[in-house]
């Protein structure tokens, strides 16, 4: 159940312009002095579609993974107007994507949407971060776990390449907010997820689960205990090169 490889994802959201590669620089020069640590732990920046060609042609690294935060779900060109697709995300230099954040689903993403996005993402060779997580409003009503297997269930098919999925457990409420959930509540979610994801998709494997939600330098060495959490998604703190940089140094696993 536990991956020796941690992630460390940032999503930089809405935030950044082409000066940022100073960011990505200090984190990739981290990553270079710090080889044999990244030996066991993976950074990968997820930046705005509009950058992420910039950056991409900039960096060549071994030590930093490049994202993006969304697509469109059509998988030709077609009349969207204002949208970008996963073939020409690829195309910029994305390795990685996240789908499913919360923030685009209380913009109206369905699970149903998030599925097709899935699809077409995974038929481009992209890697999936996809996210799920209740709302305080459902975990006040003990709905947690049966959000996260709809969520799960609904967006996720058998016949889907899983070596590309990864899942985030992002609860909505810990999302920019400093809060973070109780160590042994996240436990058995992280093991929830893991053993309900294995017996839904009848996978031989465990999937890869990260943590999403106020994480920051400092909270960072409470989650270091729970080895059945496979990294973390990062918001905020990602956007600081300092910050981002000491979350994954102290880290200890
Ligand atoms: C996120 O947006 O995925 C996230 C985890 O944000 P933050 O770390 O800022 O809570």
């Amino acid at each position: 159940m536990t991956n020796k490889l941690k992630y460390f994802i940032g999503n930089w959201k809405m935030f950044g312009d082409f000066g940022d590669f100073k960011i990505i620089h200090k984190i990739n020069r981290f990553g270079y002095e710090s080889r044999k640590l990244l030996k066991k732990k993976k950074i990968i920046l997820c930046v705005p579609n509009t950058l992420i060609h910039f950056f991409k042609k900039k960096l060549e690294s071994k030590f930093i993974s490049l994202g993006v935060q969304n697509c469109h779900y059509h998988e030709g060109y077609g009349p969207f107007t204002g949208s970008v697709n996963a073939a020409m995300l690829k195309k910029a230099g994305a390795e990685y994507i996240i789908l499913g954040h919360s923030e685009n689903r209380l913009e109206g993403e369905s699970n149903k949407l998030i599925k097709k996005k899935i699809i077409s993402s995974l038929n481009q060779k992209l890697n999936v971060v996809f996210c799920i997580g209740e709302t305080l409003y459902e975990k006040k009503r003990n709905k947690t776990f049966s959000v996260l297997r709809k969520q799960i269930k609904s967006s996720l098919k058998k016949n889907f390449n899983m070596n590309k999925i990864i899942i985030a457990y992002e609860p909505v409420w810990s999302i920019g907010t400093n809060k973070i959930p109780k160590m042994n509540e996240l436990k058995n979610i992280i093991k929830f997820i893991k053993n309900d994801f294995k017996k839904i998709l009848k996978t031989k494997k465990y999937p890869k689960v990260l943590y999403g939600g106020s994480v920051n330098d400092i909270n960072i060495r409470l989650f270091s205990p729970i080895s059945e959490i496979d990294g973390f998604l990062i918001g905020g703190a990602s956007q600081s090169s300092k910050k981002f940089i000491d979350i994954v140094r102290n880290y200890y696993k």
